[in-house]
């Protein structure tokens, strides 16, 4: 299928069927504002189809040996290598991203298909003899059922390659139901997924919003719910799956601070927090927000910002140059703009100020540019808003113990980094901040496919997250044996 097509379609028991849904919703390029296809609003009924044809997969599937199970994704991975230039252009016309943004989160969800290829591994069991004389007891991993995904807007490729490859690799069937936003790179994803060899109905794909959302939350079949979005939304459905009885890991969004020490090296910091704030049009649960200088530095460090936010160029993301496209709608550079206008009543002072940014031959297109807010009081909204679009918001501290306060005082606990030549204010740091992820020296510490991705506080509700090992026990359940087999029994033969 290429874009033109205006229906999206989902698939469904190793078919691509036409929903009957009523509602559609546009797919928009947010660089034209022009309309790529219509998503279906999928219905409670079509997803109990779905979820039925992918519990009649699972029998089958559980069966099939572990080392036969990972070969499909060997396939994918070779085929997502081949298309990824297709996949690329795809990402940043329906999310907006540059072309080395798009590549580059394919290629992180690629890294997450090879760590599950080691399934047959990472899915090994323990066991004990003679836990009593002649008793022997085994710990088994078994997969779950049906399984179901809900990603966001952000990383069409990436996000649902945090659970798709463990789902299926440990032996479930799994179903996505992707971003409405953005659900032609999932739709291209998944007509790779069709060459790949996976038996039909293994993997699932269902487009629609909150109802389909719903359904798979109320369904008695779907086992395991993962989340990935915005914070009110993560709460509320790690809420109803559990009441449901689900299994449920739900990330939510961030406030992501930088603290500078006066002893970094501040050319490498500016320009690590720059790409850090701007990159994806800040539009990252990982993007630095807020930037804290301690002590000295604070003149210099500001200065590079500044020069760094102004010499950043926007537009659209496959044209050449291109640093940083746009935000994903027209509510969303509303809602971007309004909260910059808040930070100034706040306060604050807009030193950089991307509103009414305009791009020559993408007018219609949704941009705000990099805005750096200075002076920004450590107590207003601004500064513990997700604002989700390429804000930095400057603060200052007298010392280190000031400025762990400001970063721990927080409700998310998505990522924290320090920037500095100190070991001893490094440990410090990644000791007493409260955040899953910590970088030093790093300005999106995005844990590597075989490391959790380790959100806290208000980013995160759960236990087991997404990826490496904590993907590969969140997909299955443990089984113990304890068995007997008396010594003299043998004697009989
Ligand atoms: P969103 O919460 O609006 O949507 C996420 C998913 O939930 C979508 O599939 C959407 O259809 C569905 N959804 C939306 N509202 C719903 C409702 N009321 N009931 C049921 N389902 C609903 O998030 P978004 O705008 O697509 O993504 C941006 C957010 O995701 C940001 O807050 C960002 O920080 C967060 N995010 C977090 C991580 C992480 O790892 N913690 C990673 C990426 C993005």
């Amino acid at each position: 299928m290429t874009q033109t097509q205006t229906r999206l379609q989902n698939f469904v028991g190793g078919h691509w069927e036409p929903s009957r849904a009523a509602e559609v919703q546009p797919v928009i390029n947010p660089a034209t504002a022009q309309t790529l296809a219509d998503v279906p609003l999928t219905t409670a009924q079509e997803v109990d189809r779905a979820v039925q044809a992918a519990e009649a997969a699972f029998h089958e599937w559980r069966e099939v040996a572990v080392g036969d199970r990972i070969q499909p994704l060997f396939k994918l991975k070779a085929l997502i290598e081949e298309h990824i230039e297709d996949l690329a252009r795809t990402i940043t016309d329906e999310c907006g991203k540059t072309r080395a943004e798009s590549i580059g989160e394919i290629r992180r969800g690629i890294e997450n298909i090879e760590v599950a290829t080691g399934i047959p591994m990472l899915m090994q069991g323990y066991n004990n003899e003679n836990i009593a004389s002649g008793i022997d007891e085994h710990m088994f991993r078994q997969p779950l059922g049906v399984v179901a995904a809900i990603t966001p807007f952000n990383f069409p490729a990436m996000i649902p390659l945090w659970f798709l490859p463990y789902a299926v690799a440990t032996g479930n069937a799994f179903l996505l139901k992707p971003s409405e936003r953005v659900p032609l790179t999932t739709e291209k994803l998944f007509r790779l997924i069709e060459q790949a060899g996976f038996p039909a109905g293994v993997l699932s794909l269902v487009n629609g919003g909150k109802d389909v959302v719903n359904a798979l939350l109320d369904h008695p079949q779907v086992r395991a719910i993962s989340f990935v979005g915005s914070t009110p939304v993560a709460r509320s459905i790690y809420e109803r799956g559990a009441k449901n009885g689900k299994r449920v890991q739900a990330q939510g969004g961030a406030k992501n601070p930088a603290v500078i020490l006066p002893d970094a090296d501040m050319e490498m910091a500016a320009t690590i927090l720059a790409d850090s704030a701007f990159g994806c049009a800040g539009q990252r649960c990982l993007a630095t927000s807020v930037a804290i200088t301690v002590g000295g530095g604070r003149k210099a460090f500001t200065d590079l910002m500044v020069d760094l936010a102004q010499s950043r160029r926007v537009g659209y993301g496959f044209d050449e140059g291109v640093q940083m496209g746009p935000v994903i709608n027209e509510q969303s550079k509303e809602r971007v703009e309004g909260l910059i206008e808040k930070g100034v009543q706040e306060g604050a002072r807009a030193i950089v100020d991307g509103r009414q940014a305009k791009v020559p031959g993408y007018e219609q297109g949704y941009f705000v540019g990099p805005t750096l807010l200075e002076n920004v009081p450590p107590q207003g909204e601004i500064a513990r808003t997700e604002i989700f679009g390429p804000v930095l918001s400057l603060m200052h501290a007298a010392n280190v113990d000031e400025a762990i306060r400001l970063v721990n005082e927080r409700a998310f606990g998505n990522q924290a980094s320090l920037f500095t030549s100190s070991g001893a204010a490094a440990r410090k740091f990644r000791h007493e901040v409260r955040a899953g992820n910590i970088g030093i020296n790093i300005g999106v510490a995005a844990p590597i496919a075989y490391f959790p991705f380790s959100g806290w506080g208000d980013s995160f509700f759960g236990d087991l997250h997404a990826q490496g090992r904590h993907g590969v026990e969140f997909y299955t359940e443990t089984k113990v044996v304890v068995e007997r087999w008396p010594r003299e029994w043998s004697r009989t033969f």
